[in-house]
């Protein structure tokens, strides 16, 4: 079947695409000797778990569900954060999980006793915001839960901990470049610096743009070798948007045209149930062969079927007028919109399909009416 042909609408997962981005990051890896792992909560799509697991080293989860769908379906090396973790999860995690990070001490010292065979981590926050335009993703902002401050670090760790505490994790980017990793990197040596000669590991977190085009992956590699050689660490990344940036679509069907001092396009994709980011980011997504408002001859405002005013994913030009049953193509859409989707306003899931390498499209998910109904009672 060919993209064109699938009812919508419909998650389309580009696995050229993502191949290509999984290649980058295996050479990072290869270049470096560090490791990298897919942080599931921004692409979750276990189809693709065994093609993934062919180029880099594991996954990485946000608590027990993701960390049961990483074991499960991926089976390689298996990490875990949480800001707090329940007792019957951590007895679960520490079954499956070979690292698990903890976000204050006071959970470290609730869970040590239960993670015998599970290498342990500490959050920690190196002070140093980076994104400015981004506060939402800011650990670092003044007042942050995410992560232990040096001077509470200072306070609360005691040379016993080396026996058990094996790493130190930050995760303070948001689609940066290595830039401000280099940067972030100056604040943890300069912070926690004495500490890493003692450790076993350090996790740089998620947030590293490492396959954008502009990306710069000698600067990446370079902040790698240093901390390695210099304080002897297995060093760790967890990416998520980095592993299915651009490898993805949400197909869309123009239901109806609506003027009303601006010409709206009502469409069977919704921005509040299948693009939250753009609404809570927010952010304008890119759509394939449009332009900015006025930049082509017809300029439409993109919106949906659901009951909410402001669902409303943005402004967009055309060469050509849309009609009805028109069909339009959201780009960018694998990452952080699977795994936020809802059914809102009993608005129906878009299927997700795979489209290989020839073009060729396969459904491999689809939803109905009863998974509406199986989560509400
Ligand atoms: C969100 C998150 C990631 C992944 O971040 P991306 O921006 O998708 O690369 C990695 N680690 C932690 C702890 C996170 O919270």
């Amino acid at each position: 079947m060919r993209i064109e042909e699938l009812k919508t609408p419909c998650y389309v997962i580009d696995e050229k695409q993502l191949k290509k981005n999984l290649s980058i990051l295996q050479k990072v890896e290869k270049d470096t000797g560090c490791k990298i792992l897919l942080a599931q909560k921004a692409f979750s799509c276990f189809y693709e778990y065994p093609l993934i697991g062919q180029y880099i080293s594991g996954t990485t989860a946000s608590g027990l569900f993701e960390a049961r769908l990483g074991k499960e379906e991926m089976g390689k090396e298996n990490h875990v954060f949480a800001p707090a973790y329940k007792e019957e999860d951590v007895k679960e995690l520490v079954k499956i999980c070979d690292h698990m990070v903890f976000n204050s001490f006071s959970q470290l010292e609730k869970y040590k006793n239960f993670c015998k065979e599970t290498s342990v981590g500490i959050r920690i926050n190196p002070e140093c915001s980076t994104q400015g335009d981004h506060a939402i993703y800011d650990p670092c902002a003044k007042g942050s839960r995410l992560g232990v401050t040096i001077a509470h670090f200072k306070e609360q760790f005691t040379d016993e901990m080396y026996d058990y505490v094996d790493g130190l994790h930050f995760h303070t980017l948001c689609e940066q470049n290595a830039d401000d990793l280099a940067k972030t990197l100056e604040a943890v040596e300069e912070k926690f610096g004495s500490y890493l000669y003692k450790m076993k590991w350090l996790n740089f977190g998620g947030g590293h743009h490492i396959t954008r085009a502009d990306y710069d992956i000698g600067l990446l590699e370079k902040c790698i070798l240093h901390m390695k050689e210099k304080y002897d660490l297995d060093i760790y990344l967890e990416p998520g948007e980095a592993i299915a940036l651009n490898a993805g679509y949400l197909a869309t069907t123009v239901m109806d045209v609506v003027d009303n001092d601006i010409q709206t396009l009502i469409l069977d994709a919704s921005a509040a149930c299948h693009m939250p980011d753009v609404l809570e980011m927010p952010y304008r997504p890119p759509l394939r062969s449009s332009g900015m408002p006025e930049e082509k001859k017809y300029t439409y405002r993109l919106s949906s079927y659901t009951c909410l005013a402001g669902d409303i994913i943005g402004d967009y030009s055309f060469d050509e007028e849309k009609k009805v049953d028109d069909r339009l193509y959201f780009e960018d859409m694998a990452i952080y919109s699977m795994v936020k989707n809802n059914t809102f306003n009993g608005i129906p899931l878009p299927d997700i399909a795979v489209m290989d390498e020839s073009g060729e499209c396969k459904v491999i998910r689809s939803f109905s009416y009863e998974d509406f109904k199986g989560r509400l009672s």
